[in-house]
């Protein structure tokens, strides 16, 4: 069940979740507004409500997570949004991440490997407030060559590689944001697509994701 109310007591949670944010290092005030702006407790089972403004990664539905606050605003920093940039996202999950990006108006191509969750978020509570969010049911490792070039590439789910796919549909100039899997940690890396098809990497923090996996879920 969910809990589609808001209040001014959660609106007093999101704000302390921003400053404590900021705290962390977040600076991008597009970031933080997105952030203050959306209900995350929408995105989450209501039992979860009291502490969706926790900075903590929580359950959804088939063993996915929605992530942690704090590893949302960092990558989304990373990304440096511009309106109406093209960003596409592997992971679509309970939608928060796309919202954020929508929120800050991007136009966000998300794909979804589970078959349930893509299901689900036919139902989307914001499908009206984020029609520049569109919904896909496919291996995020094929990407979406018939809407290529994109501007942005995230990817919320810890990768084995760097999809040589999802490359190729990079604009030239365009960043991924990609946590690579290390093993017991995934390092953030941010690459930059050059003009001769490869790529330039810069290294971040490490997270914890769950994994990317290859081909869809029927279920
Ligand atoms: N962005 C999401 C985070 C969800 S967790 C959010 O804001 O809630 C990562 C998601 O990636 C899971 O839903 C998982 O099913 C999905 N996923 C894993 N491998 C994938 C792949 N190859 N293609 C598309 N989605 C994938």
């Amino acid at each position: 069940m969910k809990n589609y109310t808001d209040t001014y007591q959660y609106k007093g949670l999101r704000k302390q979740l921003v400053d404590q944010l900021r705290k962390k290092g977040i600076t991008d005030e597009n970031v933080l507004t997105a952030i203050n702006n959306i209900p995350r407790h929408f995105f989450l089972d209501s039992a979860f409500s009291k502490i969706a403004y926790e900075d903590r990664a929580f359950p959804i539905a088939e063993g996915q997570t929605i992530s942690q606050p704090y590893t949302v605003a960092y990558q989304t920093q990373l990304l440096e949004i511009k309106p109406y940039d093209k960003v596409l996202e592997i992971g679509t999950g309970s939608v928060y991440q796309a919202s954020v990006l929508a929120e800050m108006g991007a136009k966000v191509f998300t794909i979804e490997r589970q078959k349930k969750l893509f299901e689900q978020n036919k139902l989307f509570i914001f499908k009206s407030k984020y029609p520049n969010i569109k919904f896909f049911y496919g291996d995020g490792f094929e990407g979406l060559p018939t809407f290529a070039p994109f501007d942005k590439v995230i990817i919320t789910a810890a990768a084995p590689y760097v999809p040589p796919k999802l490359i190729q549909q990079l604009k030239t100039g365009g960043y991924m944001v990609i946590p690579i899997d290390l093993g017991p940690f995934q390092q953030m890396l941010r690459l930059t697509k050059l003009a001769d098809g490869t790529y330039s990497e810069e290294r971040f923090e490490n997270f914890s994701f769950v994994p990317m996996l290859e081909g869809k879920s029927g279920n």
